[in-house]
């Protein structure tokens, strides 16, 4: 006789300033588990180069964005920088029913509104990790180094840079990023963790009454 348990997904929020990692942090697990899915936000943003609608974002149009909000797609959703940014419901709710783990990549008002999701089974699955910078130089050097902002765009991210790292303390994990192996190693190791914790297996209670299996 074998133990079969299963478990509900895990919601693992990821936020941190602009230039810290985390997008990259978030590929990187998600090409490398297949049990972990990119829940890919909607934005009122104009696309950077490089960046394909239904990858990296689904561009909305402000008006398509703001009448989603008022049929209630969103799980939660926020203004950053002067665009509106949102996660649907249809990215996360049933995937996490399904046992998928699902990354989000949410600044820290849709961090917030998300604990606070009257949903339990939301708060329940919930992973908040915050990622940092080593330091203020790097972040300047990392803002900077993008090459897609105009100056006072990049003046803008900074003020909201430093604004952002002021909530570290609200998450459950802090990631100070170095190098993106030793990163991914201690963020696949909070989520491998996370999925053993009792409180979210479920399935075969009635294995303690079977003797035999521990003989
Ligand atoms: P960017 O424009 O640089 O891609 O993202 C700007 C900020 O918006 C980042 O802090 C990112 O984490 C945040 N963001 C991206 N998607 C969402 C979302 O669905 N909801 C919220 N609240 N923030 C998001």
């Amino acid at each position: 006789m074998s133990i079969e348990l299963q478990r509900r997904g895990i919601l693992c929020i990821v936020s941190g300033p602009s230039g810290s990692g985390k997008t990259t942090l978030c590929r990187a697990l998600n090409e490398s588990d297949p049990l972990c899915d990119y829940a890919v936000s909607c934005t009122t943003r104009k696309p950077r180069g490089g960046e394909i609608d239904g990858r990296d974002y689904h561009f909305l149009t402000r008006e398509d964005f703001e009448e989603r909000t008022t049929r209630g797609e969103f799980l939660e959703w926020a203004e950053v920088h002067g665009n509106l940014y949102g996660t649907l419901k249809s990215a996360v709710i049933d995937r996490i029913r399904i046992g998928h783990d699902v990354l989000m990549d949410i600044d820290v008002q849709g961090a917030r509104l998300i604990r606070r999701n009257p949903d339990p089974m939301i708060r329940e699955s919930l992973v908040d990790v915050f990622i940092l910078p080593p330091d203020r130089d790097e972040l300047v050097r990392r803002l900077s180094g993008r090459g897609t902002e105009d100056p006072a765009e990049l003046e803008l991210r900074m003020a909201n840079a430093l604004e952002e790292m002021r909530h570290w303390r609200d998450y459950g994990y802090t990631i100070i990023s170095g190098c993106p192996e030793t990163d991914l190693r201690r963020f696949r190791a909070i989520v491998e963790g996370e999925r053993c914790r009792t409180g979210r297996l479920h399935g075969d209670e009635g294995f303690e009454d079977h003797p035999d299996l521990f003989s």
